[in-house]
């Protein structure tokens, strides 16, 4: 695991015990203020909490970028029957690596995160959705749960007035892309296979057994625990007057150091490319990703604006999860492009027709592009497809597949032409680049 590295711009927060000796002890999350902020929330009413949160302008750190208060406050009004908290740690957008590095260096600020948002939303048994393939994070999280129980933190009549239930579950999912998708995720945890449901209704009417249910990405509840303990001054200090507060942004590819580095909302490629040591020795930079695969190619042009929802927005993206990927001139964007149209080509859950069908075709006509044999009109066929998926799928799958293509032709034309006779090892030895 990479370690943040100094810097005047960083603010770690969720990073800054990932460095310290068996950082995810209870005794050691203890000695650094942990459980200071459950201590406080339950001394708080609950409307007090949700009016906290949606005041601090917390959004969602899954890629979305929704106010996590407001989504708290849309539960209805409790008829004393089951609600749940689904936590999504499905994190599996390419790129990124925020969330399982939190959960393995300190689990128990999600759960004590996990803790505050049931007591807010009055949920008792509340559930951590793992990808599948992370057996070991699973393994941590299982390990802080005993501990948060075996200290009186959580299970029954706990709490300082002895009436605070909850009961978390960890429950590891078998590693498929589209489970990350909230409503996918809740049919997996149901016991089904998992395919996105018809919103409305939200999880936050109709979610985890048709209950009301809040379902939160990991940084977003890991993020709570700070709020309570420092206040929403604090917060607000950081980031900008939209985006508040600090995240995790994942840089990985062509830098000298890639890594995780939390920086408050705003920060730019440019200054994060340079605390990464910059791009490797000799080289320049081609291009870049924002928000993983799913958002649209970035250049040189876009270095310098600010990384928050707003400015990347104005942009013509999306921060998503603030996986930036970075490479340089060695990289085939066309090889680039393929390798992610193959993933959701092969993630894409076929509920679908644009979407199961379209990431065929799409995948196809890349393949035969990156080896050089494309056929004269496949440009125009790729951008003719991924029209008809984008903005025509059930979920924002199929527009994520589509989005790499339409980006990758606007910016890198000749490339993809160059396919029609020129297999893209020739123009771009795999030999040079150390990403594909
Ligand atoms: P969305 O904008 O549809 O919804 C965001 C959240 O707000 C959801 O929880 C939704 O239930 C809630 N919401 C929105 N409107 C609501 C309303 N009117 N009432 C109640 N709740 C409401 O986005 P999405 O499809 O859930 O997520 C897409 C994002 O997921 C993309 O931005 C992408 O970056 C991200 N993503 C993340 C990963 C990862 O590994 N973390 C992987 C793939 C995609
Ligand atoms: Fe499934 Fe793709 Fe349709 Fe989403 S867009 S429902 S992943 S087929």
């Amino acid at each position: 695991m990479s370690i943040v590295k100094p810097a005047s711009k960083l603010t770690p927060v969720l990073t800054d015990m990932w460095d310290r000796e068996r950082s995810w002890n209870l005794e050691s999350y203890r000695a650094n203020g942990g459980y200071e902020g459950l201590e406080k929330a339950l001394k708080m009413e609950r409307s007090e909490l949700v009016d906290m949160i949606k005041a601090s302008g917390l959004r969602g750190r899954g890629g979305a970028g929704f106010p996590t208060g407001l989504k708290w406050s849309f539960l209805p009004p409790d008829d004393g029957k089951a609600r749940y908290l689904v936590v999504n740690a499905d994190e599996s957008e390419p790129g990124t690596c925020k969330d399982i590095p939190t959960m393995m260096a300190n689990p128990h600020v999600l759960i004590e995160g996990v803790a505050i948002t049931s007591h807010a939303i009055r949920c008792e048994h509340a559930f951590i959705y793992l990808r599948g393939e992370v057996v070991h994070v699973y393994r941590r999280l299982m390990n802080a749960v005993r501990e948060a129980r075996e200290a009186g933190l959580i299970g029954q009549g706990v709490g300082p007035n002895g009436d605070f239930n909850l009961e978390i579950t960890v429950h590891a999912g078998a590693g498929a892309y589209i489970c990350g998708e909230e409503t996918a995720l809740l049919d997996s945890l149901e016991g089904r296979r998992g395919h996105p449901r018809l919103k409305p209704p939200f999880p936050a009417v109709a979610g985890l057994y048709a209950r009301p249910t809040v379902v939160n990405n990991v940084e977003s509840i890991a993020s709570v625990p700070g709020i309570l303990r420092n206040g929403n001054e604090w917060f607000g200090a950081m980031g900008t007057e939209k985006s508040k507060g600090h995240g995790i942004f994942s840089i990985s590819g062509h830098v000298k150091h890639p890594g995780q580095f939390e920086a408050p909302f705003g920060i730019t490629m440019r200054e994060l490319i340079e605390m990464a040591g910059g791009i490797r020795d000799g080289h320049k930079l081609k291009f870049w990703t924002p928000g993983g695969s799913s958002t649209p190619i970035f250049t040189e042009e876009e270095l310098d604006i600010p990384l928050d929802y707003e400015s990347v927005g104005a942009a013509g993206s999306m921060l998503g999860t603030r996986a930036l990927q970075v490479f340089d001139e060695t990289t085939s964007v066309v090889r680039v492009i393929a390798r992610w149209t193959e993933f959701y080509q092969h993630e894409s859950c076929g509920k679908c027709t644009p979407c199961r069908e379209g990431t065929y075709w799409l995948k196809q006509v890349m393949l035969r592009l990156e080896a050089g044999q494309g056929q004269p009109g496949d440009i125009d066929l790729l951008l003719d497809v991924a029209g008809n998926i984008a903005g025509k799928s059930f979920c924002a799958l199929g527009d994520a597949a589509a989005t790499p293509i339409s980006s990758g032709i606007k910016r890198f034309r000749e490339e993809f032409e160059a396919g029609l006779t020129t297999p893209a090892r020739e123009l771009f030895p795999y030999e040079a680049s150390s990403v594909f």
